[in-house]
């Protein structure tokens, strides 16, 4: 990916954008955090990934969930929770090496047989776990994006097949409307309006999408009074995560 400078508020970088606690001066006390994570990328994941910084106990605790969602995702995908049936190096790796997420995995796939006899795989997440990742992946990318954090519990946070989504449904959600409101002199997302505009020569933001790793993750971080973040990962699952502002 291309390297944004960021010159937005140095007042908003006292704090752990993921859980508002001061960040320690102490080495090892906070943390750089790539948003998304590299473990839900392929390999090899792309220069300048986006990083943030987040105290040593958010940087730790969000792991399991994140293994969980990947091989969650790997495994839907690829229609079982085998390590050897899966798609993608990513979810075989995770289910390989972790029995307990392996197993957690599987219990949450059933088969179902349709009207015509067809079996399927239906899968039912911990849609808790799945939603903590994406919430957290959000922050980062308003953070990244717009220069601020945003602390407290979204509005709304959801998750679902694009594939279950309607037409209407499904334009809606990936035509992006950044608006006639330029974002915040200095931040990324000024930054990109800007290239894009006058130079288009921002080759990762694609019709206002951020564009992580093509067919892999893309984001789209807009502030129109809320800020609302919007996440294709793998182009199977579509997620939306809302912050009014006050
Ligand atoms: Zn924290």
């Amino acid at each position: 990916m291309e390297k944004i400078e960021d010159f937005s508020d140095e007042r908003h970088k006292a704090w752990c954008i993921q859980c508002g606690k001061t960040l320690s001066p102490v080495k090892g006390e906070s943390n750089k955090d790539h948003v998304p994570s590299q473990c839900m990328l392929d390999k090899e994941a792309p220069d300048n990934l986006p990083e943030v910084t987040i105290c040593r106990e958010c940087n730790t605790g969000f792991s399991s969930d994140e293994e969980y969602f990947v091989a969650f995702l790997g495994s839907v995908i690829s229609g079982n929770a085998d390590p050897k049936g899966q798609a993608f190096k990513r979810s075989e790796r995770v289910l390989a090496s972790n029995r307990k997420i392996q197993k957690a995995v599987e219990e949450s796939l059933t088969v179902q047989k349709d009207a015509s006899g067809n079996e399927r795989v239906v899968f039912a997440p911990d849609m808790e776990r799945i939603l903590r990742v994406i919430v957290k992946n959000a922050r980062g990318h308003v953070y990244f994006e717009h220069g601020q954090p945003v602390f407290g519990e979204p509005e709304h946070a959801a998750a679902v097949p694009l594939g279950v989504l309607t037409k209407d449904q499904a334009e809606a959600f990936l035509n992006v409307d950044h608006g006639e409101v330029w974002p915040e002199v200095g931040s990324r997302m000024m930054d990109r309006f800007a290239r894009t505009a006058f130079w288009d020569d921002d080759p990762d933001f694609v019709e206002g999408w951020v564009v992580v790793q093509p067919g892999v993750y893309r984001y789209a971080a807009i502030d129109d009074g809320r800020f609302i973040v919007r996440i294709i990962m793998r182009e199977y699952l579509a997620a939306e995560v809302i912050w009014d502002r006050d």
